[in-house]
């Protein structure tokens, strides 16, 4: 029955496990470990979990579960582990999967601890990565070897906005047996189809649009049964990085009404960005909804949206830090998916590790400002930039 449901009601009712009280709302199962009613039960448990049985919450937990076993049924994946942030999540599905020796392939445009993990660890331990732009095709092919072990990328990059066509991506890369993996973050489960599209793991930071309240870190990691429980689980529940069950009841909350929350946020910010488009008081308006987004199409066909994020250019560090200084109802901050609106300025914060060549190269201009649209009204929001705009 539930494989037919549509994601908002597999949002809200999917994996739920109810105790004896046949409570309403899931029950947080706020304990570390479970008991066992003889040794022999211990001992059977030790040598085979069996279904919805657990040991130890390093391994899983009720309501760690119900959070995994909702987003999965959204997803469209056969299964998924829950970890203790977004970052837990990028790092165990690639050193889960990879060793020394092996190749991968990586779009340049990531996430800053992304890039860490890729640039710094990875190649500590022996893997090779080669960088490349996501966008262009021609440079996937030419960097995908016989021996490439994954790709990575992010669906849509982080803050310019360019969509990587997933389709084409992965055929280059299942031709050489590579598998897939994607940060998934702007998407979203609600626009993503990315498993459908040709991905082998999809991982989200859940401290983003999945809370979408501010509240906890999280992550997530989504793919094959075999992938999740045979290659990743040993490497998590051995090295730590599992959800604690308050969070998943948290996220549990937040996926009950992530659609509503997501279709309202990039409805807005369509016609946010729209509007300061045609105001025409910007160096640059950049949004995968607008058809002068180079990848317009692409974002329409994947996504069916342009989703909750935009960048602007103001032209200048000095004009974008006028322009942040004069918002009232954006707030200032790094977090992106919030129900609040939320103004990020990227080459002084969340980039401000790179060089000026690695930022120029990247597109990461000194005028650049990321916004994240909340929940609040539309064009509340739209005054509020063309207040800070005007100056
Ligand atoms: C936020 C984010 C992460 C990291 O997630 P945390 O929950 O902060 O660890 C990774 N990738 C992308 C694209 C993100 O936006």
């Amino acid at each position: 029955m539930m494989t037919t449901w549509s994601k908002r009601t597999k949002a809200v009712h999917a994996g739920t496990r109810r105790s004896q009280y046949g409570e309403v709302s899931e029950a947080i199962f706020m304990t570390q470990g479970f008991v066992y009613d003889t040794a022999e039960d211990a001992e059977a448990r030790f040598v085979a979990l069996g279904d919805d049985e657990f040991i130890y919450a390093r391994y899983g937990n009720p309501t760690v579960a119900m959070f995994e076993e909702r987003i999965a049924a959204l997803e469209g994946a056969e299964d998924a582990f829950a970890t203790a942030s977004g970052m837990a999540a990028v790092n165990g599905a690639l050193m889960s999967m990879l060793r020394a020796g092996d190749h991968v392939v990586s779009a340049k445009a990531l996430f800053g601890s992304c890039l860490y993990i890729l640039e710094e660890i990875l190649t500590r331990y022996g893997v090779e990565v080669t960088f490349v732009d996501g966008c262009d095709l021609a440079a996937w092919e030419s960097a995908i070897r016989p021996d490439t072990k994954a790709v990575f990328f992010e669906s849509v990059s982080n803050p310019t906005l360019e969509v990587v066509d997933i389709k084409a991506v992965a055929g280059l890369a299942h031709a050489v047996g590579a598998k897939v993996v994607i940060d998934n973050v702007f998407a979203t489960p609600v626009f993503s189809d990315a498993i459908a599209q040709g991905a082998d793991v999809v991982v989200y930071s859940a401290t983003k649009h999945i809370d979408g309240q501010g509240r906890a870190l999280g992550g997530v990691i989504l793919s094959t049964k075999e992938f999740i429980r045979g290659t990743l689980e040993p490497y998590m529940k051995h090295t730590g990085g599992s959800m604690s069950p308050f969070t998943a009841w948290l996220m549990v909350k937040g996926l009950e009404t992530l659609e509503l929350r997501v279709r309202a946020q990039a409805d807005a910010a369509l016609k946010i960005a729209t509007a300061l488009e045609a105001d025409g008081n910007l160096t640059n308006v950049i949004y995968p909804g607008l058809a002068s987004h180079a990848q317009n199409a692409l974002a329409q066909a994947q996504m069916g949206s342009g989703s909750t994020v935009l960048s602007i250019d103001a032209g200048s560090k000095d004009a974008a830090f006028a322009l942040l200084n004069k918002l009232e109802i954006f707030t200032i901050s790094n977090n992106l998916g919030d129900a609040k609106s939320i103004s990020t300025h990227p080459a002084t914060t969340t980039h401000q590790r790179l060089s000026d060549e690695v930022k120029a190269d990247l597109g990461i201009t000194p005028g650049l400002i990321r916004l994240s649209i909340g929940l609040e009204d539309a064009d509340d929001l739209l005054g509020d930039l063309r207040a800070a705009i005007a100056g």
